[in-house]
């Protein structure tokens, strides 16, 4: 018998799937993590999972409490599905303006939205200040306790990689790997993996895959904060050394243009029939530059962090694209005809 206890049980230990077409042109092996397998569809499953179970250790939460963050992404599903099975309700603030979609899908998972007016961080009403408060406000009140999950800063959204994707890694390559690479959001994936893969091999690859807008690649090449340009990726691109990020330093760092990932994600689609969010290009795209200054032999792996239907009314909309200097995939304003 294979069955899992409860959808709990489901996330993570995801596939490693070879990327055809990047292993071929760069005479590595290049491994991808199915993170977009997860039950709420993306690699935020296991930080929700991680930062939820770390509260209730902690004696922060017992059934029936609260969790609230400041997200309008990834992370309010994997939290909302994680709180729905442990019977906990999910509150979300979020900036007003983000995609009607977005709010739809958290709605229907029920947890709470609170809409706030979209200011910068410095401001007071900042939707991750009002979450802030209104957790702490909520946790004095509830019973049950509420907290804030705060997957920026709170080090258990780092852990949780530490203990389940980077030992699935390396038993899922029987040890054989010599690179991983990743952009980074909150930092939890790439401080978290590389930190339980160096522990079982020291001098492994760690590389950094950035986004323009982002100012990673410029602190870990210059030791500056910088900045420059801006990105159609969602859920990646970070402004500074997050919690999840201290201590953690790449070996390798890699700046990857829009119009590089877009091409990957797209090829990947057509190509091999992985259908992504742009994100996983990135991290695709960061493989093959890694794989092309390690030389041919090697094993890398990255992730592939969610599917394209996320992101259907960008990545697909020709008219979206072309106002950002991208160019739209052939197949949807060329498509073959054939004669019914
Ligand atoms: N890709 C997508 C689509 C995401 O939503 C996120 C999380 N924000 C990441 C990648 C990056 O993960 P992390 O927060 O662990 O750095």
């Amino acid at each position: 018998m294979d069955i899992r206890p409860d959808v709990l049980a489901a996330i993570g230990n995801t596939p490693l799937i070879k990327l055809r077409r990047a292993s071929e042109e760069t005479g590595c092996i290049i491994l991808g993590k199915a993170e977009f397998m997860n039950p709420g569809h993306s690699v935020k499953d296991r930080a929700a999972l991680g930062i939820i179970t770390d509260a209730i250790d902690r004696g922060e939460l017992c059934p029936g409490g609260m969790i609230v963050e400041g997200t309008a992404g990834n992370t309010g599903i994997g939290l909302a599905i994680v709180a729905n099975a442990l019977g906990m309700k999910t509150v979300i603030v979020i900036p007003e303006t983000q995609a009607k979609e977005k709010k739809d899908t958290l709605r229907s998972l029920g947890a709470t939205l609170l809409e706030v007016p979209a200011v910068p961080y410095k401001n007071d009403n900042n939707y991750v200040k009002v979450a802030a408060r209104t957790a702490e406000r909520l946790a004095r009140e509830h019973p049950q306790g509420a907290i804030f999950a705060n997957q920026f800063d709170n080090v258990a959204n780092r852990d949780v990689h530490v203990r389940t994707t980077a030992p699935e890694i390396w038993a899922q390559t029987d040890g054989k790997v010599d690179g991983f690479v990743s952009a980074i959001g909150t930092g939890g994936t790439l401080a978290g993996v590389a930190a339980g893969l160096r522990e079982r091999r020291p001098d492994i690859a760690i590389a950094l895959a950035d986004v323009p807008g982002a100012a990673m690649h410029s602190f870990y090449t210059t030791g500056e904060l910088k900045a420059e340009g801006s990105s159609i990726t969602e859920g990646i691109g970070q402004g500074r050394v997050t919690a999840n990020l201290e201590g953690f330093e790449p070996d390798h760092s890699f700046f990857i243009p829009d119009a590089e990932s877009l091409d990957i994600a797209y090829r990947l689609l057509k190509e091999e029939g992985l259908a992504l969010g742009l994100s996983s290009g990135v991290n695709v795209a960061g493989a093959i530059r890694l794989a092309r200054e390690l030389g041919p032999g090697k094993t890398i792996v990255t992730m592939l962090c969610d599917p394209a239907t996320r992101y259907q009314s960008r990545l697909f909309n020709p008219e979206f694209l072309r106002s950002k200097g991208l160019e739209p995939p052939s197949w949807l304003e060329n498509p073959q005809p054939i004669e019914p």
